[in-house]
């Protein structure tokens, strides 16, 4: 453990975190949001998917797009709504990118752990592995959000994580488009990783278009990886099955 690792638990230690949604300071017992951003979180999980009627976090449909770059089922809990900012899963999400906030990391792999048993009998046979962020931005924000999922989830899982490609990107893929973003993710394999035979678990925070999902799932399966299943946190693309995106539940 570094220097700095040191000095963020004593921090995280002597310092009460706050709501991730509304900032109010939690008491001991209160994990990442506070009583009532809570139950709004809670209610937004009930979100079904349009494909399987399934709430999300018991789900496992693909987009269009990873269903054809070897990702055949996607572990998720939660929608993303870019429309509405400040729903408290978005805040949660921003926090998990840009916070590096321990009880956060825990929060999102722990609804993820519980994802993957409900839905992966055979998730022992598994190995994880993640979509690498950007070098740059791992240096701004001091975090790779997708690594540390995949480590708090091979604690609770107790199976391994390898990890097993390097980010070749050049620009963030938030401001590209769909087309862009298919060229800009890009992915090379860590040399000396052999993944022949092996079931992996492909992690990352967001699925947005699968671009970078998809094309690190070719990389994998270059290496051997016999099937790939995605696990994230959120997905954001469109329900191509509703006409309109709504709300799952009225306040
Ligand atoms: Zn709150
Ligand atoms: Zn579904």
């Amino acid at each position: 453990m570094s220097l700095s690792d040191w000095i963020r638990s004593f921090w995280h230690f002597v310092s009460v975190p706050g709501c991730v949604h509304c900032k109010k300071k939690l008491s001991r017992d209160e994990e990442v949001f506070c009583p009532s951003c809570y139950s709004r979180y809670r209610n937004a999980k009930l979100r079904n998917c349009a494909q399987c009627s399934e709430i999300l976090s018991r789900c496992t449909c693909v987009n269009d797009y990873l269903d054809t770059h070897l990702v055949h089922r996607l572990i998720k809990v939660i929608r993303y709504v870019s429309s509405l900012q400040d729903v408290p899963q978005n805040r949660l999400i921003f926090s998990l990118k840009r916070e590096n906030r321990e009880d956060v990391a825990r929060f999102c792999a722990a609804e993820l752990a519980d994802a993957i048993r409900a839905k992966v009998e055979n998730y022992k046979d598994f190995v994880l592995t993640y979509v690498p962020r950007r070098p740059k931005a791992k240096r701004k924000y001091g975090v790779d959000q997708a690594q540390i999922l995949a480590e708090h989830l091979s604690a609770l899982l107790g199976i391994p994580a390898v990890c097993a490609l390097r980010s070749l990107a050049k620009a963030p893929q938030k401001k590209l488009s769909a087309t862009a973003r298919r060229k800009n993710a890009s992915f090379m394999p860590r040399y000396g990783v052999n993944l022949s035979g092996k079931r992996v678990f492909l992690v990352d925070d967001i699925v947005t278009t699968g671009a970078s999902m998809g094309s690190a799932a070719f990389v994998l399966r270059g290496m051997g990886a016999k099937e790939i299943v995605g696990v994230c946190f959120a997905i954001a693309y469109k329900d191509p099955y509703v006409p309109f995106e709504k709300p799952a539940y009225k306040k």
